[in-house]
């Protein structure tokens, strides 16, 4: 037995890179899957057995288990998000970056936030948004198509990693892939539309190698952007810079930070050791998981 990855998967094959001799070969699973109901995805790894060494066709026997599984699109055993907005054109949405940052840390991956286009940054904001997700522990990136720059820190990013890339449409992230290998030629300005089609029509992503090591998801990691499975009192795990406030809370870990007294992390946000930004994006996400719910029910 042979063990490999899928980088790839259309309707009912699998294309697995098989460890051993680096081909990637054209596999179909064996049925015994649909008895515990596990279907391959990519970025699983699989235990494969050869079936035709010359036209590389195999077959899967087994799915190794999972370090982490997004839904949409299913990806399985990501390890890094990469986070890529704009200082300017277009201006980031800060609510946005805190719900990505929600959906990524609920998986446990761990996450980088890149700023692009600080070419056009004339007001210095790239240092504000610096600071507010610094805080929180996540490694920030000043990046610029335009002046080169900074490339080798992103590449430094995806090594040993599978990386899925969220952010909305032009902040560049087609640019920047291409910058960092030319021969994925992405067409930029259109690559989201071009990835949203498709995800519409057929069920088909798959994982680029980059060179050392790392592996990127060609579609956006989190498409789909619902905090269904989030649950009110679980929403503060993943504000991470709460924590070390939060077990001195008056009620304790009962304290949802909202409107109890004794709350230390409401303090923290008055003498402004947690960026107000941080925490009004907690209340919002907080109010809109309730509202789904209340619909739900
Ligand atoms: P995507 O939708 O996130 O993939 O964004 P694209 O890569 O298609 O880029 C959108 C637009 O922003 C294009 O016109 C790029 O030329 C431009 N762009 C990308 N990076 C930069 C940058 O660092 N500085 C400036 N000024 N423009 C950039
Ligand atoms: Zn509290």
């Amino acid at each position: 037995m042979e063990t490999g990855r899928i980088i790839k998967g259309l309707s009912s094959f699998y294309y697995v890179k098989n460890y051993e001799d680096n081909e990637v070969y054209e596999c179909r699973a064996r049925g015994i899957f649909r008895k515990d109901s596990i279907s391959p995805v990519i970025g699983d790894v699989v235990e494969m057995t050869v079936v035709d060494p010359v036209t590389k066709k195999g077959m899967i026997e087994s799915v190794k288990e999972r370090s982490s599984y997004l839904f949409r699109p299913p990806i399985a055993n990501v390890t890094k998000a990469l986070l890529i907005f704009a200082v300017k054109s277009p201006e980031p949405n800060l609510s946005l970056i805190d719900r990505f940052i929600v959906l990524a840390e609920r998986e446990r991956l761990d996450i980088t936030i890149c700023f692009n286009k600080v070419d056009l940054d004339t007001e210095g904001k790239y240092e504000d948004y610096v600071k507010i997700y610094e805080r929180a522990g996540y490694t920030v990136i000043a990046a610029s198509v335009k002046h080169d720059l900074d490339f080798q820190k992103i590449k430094d990013e995806f090594k040993d990693n599978i990386t899925v890339i969220a952010g909305p449409s032009g902040v560049g992230k087609s640019s920047l892939l291409n910058k960092i290998d030319p021969k994925l030629n992405l067409k930029t300005s259109q690559i989201s539309e071009k990835l949203q089609r498709g995800r519409h029509t057929t069920r088909y992503a798959q994982l680029i190698e980059l060179e050392e090591n790392a592996l990127v998801a060609d579609t956006p990691g989190f498409s789909s952007l619902n905090l269904d499975l989030i649950d009110e009192v679980e929403l503060k795990e993943y504000f991470v810079e709460f924590h070390e406030y939060d077990h001195e809370c008056k009620f304790g870990f009962k304290c949802i930070h909202e409107n109890e007294p004794g709350c230390k992390v409401k303090q923290a946000v008055l003498d402004k050791e947690i960026p107000n930004q941080r925490y009004e994006s907690y209340l919002q996400l907080l109010k809109e998981i309730r509202s789904d719910k209340k619909r739900r029910y």
